[in-house]
């Protein structure tokens, strides 16, 4: 019987010093629509001087790698992976750190972080992933497109990205060929230097949030605005590539046109990934448009409705009936079957000031109608006092 040995020969790779690795990209996903790069590395050493490879200011002091930022918290939440962007082997794993980080503390580093030593004494480190999430070991052999680890914003971190560093034994790295970087580039698809202006997400609410609340995206309330439910209405915008001089500009308007409140904001400041956002009291019951303008053109827009107040005293309980009419202005008092009794209204503002008083006595079916429109009064809320037939009323009013 002949028995047959097969040996395979392991093919051998002699890695040198100029056999060094081309990287894919790093995560998973289509850059400007899934995730935007929002800062290159700083090549000028000078303090408080920025360079990034385009000889662009697309980066902060002393920044080492390449930040690749996610749209939000909920797209991290949603798990968006980072893959190792060139042969090699893992050499260091943290994924213990909290991963949820808005606000930049310089010492937390980079929190969680995996290493690869790729052939030719070239380093590339994935910072800040998320906890937990690792899913290579100290030791692992890895090729392009494996996945390691999800998007996070542990350590030194604002918003969920992915900082890709990347080192040969002595020296940084930019992985990006620039004017500003002789040496050659390191991308196998080096992705375009995207100095464009556009806009992430926008949205609306009836309260005034802080940075941390809109890097969780608040969702709109489903029911239109109410006077009495939300104070002022919000408008917040996340965009990227905001320069300095660039000028914002918002206009709020009601349906018919007719401008309503406007306001403009010149930056003083370039921002790759910035969150804006403008507000005003509750206007009064109607449909509303809203409109965004950077450099005045028209960016974002966005339409609401503002619910009227009507106040109505059920008869059956009070025996008087209030409504107002909060695009006639018009108060209409009823008293079921009282003819020709006398109604007085009194309007007060919302400290208590008395505005004005007003008289009329009801029809044939027991309705008074009053009109607020004659008095100069500013859009707000009021307070309405209605004395009828011996009985008492009061409510407040968006005028
Ligand atoms: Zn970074």
């Amino acid at each position: 019987m002949l028995r047959y040995f097969f040996f395979l020969l392991p093919l051998l790779c002699v890695a040198t010093a100029n056999s060094q690795p081309i990287f894919r990209w790093p995560m998973e996903g289509t850059l400007g629509k899934d995730f935007f790069v929002v800062n290159y590395v700083d090549h000028d050493s000078a303090v408080g001087l920025l360079r990034d490879h385009h000889c662009g200011v697309q980066t902060y002091d002393g920044h080492q790698g390449t930040d690749i930022a996610l749209p939000s918290f909920r797209q991290m939440d949603s798990g968006v992976t980072i893959v190792a962007a060139a042969p090699g082997r893992v050499f260091g794993v943290v994924d213990t750190a909290f991963d949820r980080n808005k606000v930049s503390v310089i010492s937390r580093g980079f929190g969680n972080w995996i290493g690869i030593a790729h052939p030719g004494g070239i380093y590339s480190y994935y910072a800040h992933i998320r906890r937990g999430s690792a899913t290579v070991n100290v030791g692992d052999s890895v090729q392009p497109g494996t996945p390691i680890a999800l998007v996070g914003s542990a350590g030194n971190s604002t918003d969920p990205h992915l900082h890709f560093e990347v080192w040969n034994d002595s020296a940084l790295i930019d992985p990006f060929a620039g004017p500003c970087n002789s040496t050659g580039s390191r991308w196998i698809a080096q992705p375009e230097y995207d100095t464009t202006f556009g806009v992430i997400h926008h949205g609306l609410l009836g309260w005034v949030p802080t940075l941390d609340t809109l890097r969780e995206y608040p969702p709109r309330p489903n029911a239109p605005f109410s006077p009495l439910a939300d104070t002022v209405i919000t408008f917040w915008i996340h965009e990227y590539g905001v320069r300095a001089g660039d000028t914002s500009r918002i206009e709020w308007r009601r349906s018919t046109g007719e401008l309503w409140y406007e306001w403009t904001f010149a930056h003083d400041a370039g921002y790759r990934y910035y969150y804006w956002w403008s507000y005003i009291a509750t206007p009064p019951a109607g449909d509303w448009h809203v409109r965004y303008f950077l450099n005045n053109r028209l960016a974002a827009s966005d339409s609401f409705s503002v619910q009227g107040v009507s106040a109505v005293a059920q008869p059956s309980v009070a025996g008087i009936s209030v409504r107002y009419n909060a695009s006639s202005h018009r108060v209409a008092v009823q008293l079921p079957e009282a003819v020709g009794i006398s109604v007085r209204l009194q309007l007060f503002d919302v400290a208590g000031n008395h505005i004005g008083t007003a008289n009329a006595e009801t029809d044939a079916a027991g309705i008074a109608q009053i009109e607020l429109g004659s008095w100069d009064i500013p859009h707000g809320l009021y307070a309405l006092q209605v004395v009828a037939g011996g009985k008492q009323f009061g409510c407040i009013i968006n005028y």
